[in-house]
């Protein structure tokens, strides 16, 4: 059984490992903020409210993104594990997180922290504009989120270094060499 998180930066390759240890380890990887992109795909009610924050990089309030990730950890695949990409992101979500957590008496078995320089994040988001076509990697919308992540997440990851979960890996490799390191951490789980 795998409850994982995965954090760090955008661009750094979050949904690109969760994708590889989803598959390895038979969990599913689950994306808040792909979450979002189908609802504004669809043209939801939720879709419309939430356009013009992703747009721009802003965070979604916690409200809502907590009330989006209960209802999808809740579904019968992600009783046996879960692979986290882009959740929690505040220090309100990690509150919320486990609280949900502790009401279905489970914990959280690891929490990777995928790091690279703003430079490989800067270049790879600028790639993945012309590739992906997503609205929010416009040269202005990334420097947004990179200091978003900056005030927001980064200080916030401690909080799980204190509980003593956090694996460090580096994300500046190839996605194979990444998912490897990830996957000699994940055996000693
Ligand atoms: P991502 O695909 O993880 O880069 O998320 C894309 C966008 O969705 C982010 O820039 C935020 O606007 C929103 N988002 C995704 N996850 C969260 C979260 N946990 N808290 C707040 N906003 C989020």
């Amino acid at each position: 059984m795998f409850r994982i998180i995965l954090m760090g930066p955008p661009g750094v390759g979050k949904g690109t490992q969760a994708r590889l240890l989803s598959s390895t380890l038979s969990v599913p990887a689950i994306s808040t903020g792909d979450m979002f992109r189908r609802q504004i795909r669809d043209q939801t009610a939720l879709g419309r409210e939430l356009q013009a924050l992703i747009d721009t990089g802003e965070y979604v309030p916690d409200d809502i993104t907590t009330a989006v990730l209960a209802d999808r950890l809740a579904a019968a695949d992600a009783q046996l594990g879960f692979i986290l990409d882009g959740y929690p992101r505040t220090r309100a979500q990690i509150g919320d997180l486990d609280k949900l957590l502790s009401e279905a008496s489970i914990g959280i078995d690891r929490v990777f922290v995928l790091a690279a320089s703003r430079a490989t994040l800067i270049s790879r988001l600028t790639d993945r504009a012309t590739t992906d076509g997503r609205s929010d990697d416009s040269p202005d919308v990334v420097l947004r989120r990179l200091q978003i992540y900056e005030r927001e997440t980064a200080p916030i990851v401690e909080e799980y270094g204190r509980r003593g979960l956090i694996v460090e890996i580096s994300g500046e490799g190839a996605p194979e060499r990444v998912a490897e390191d990830m996957m000699r951490a994940v055996g000693r789980i």
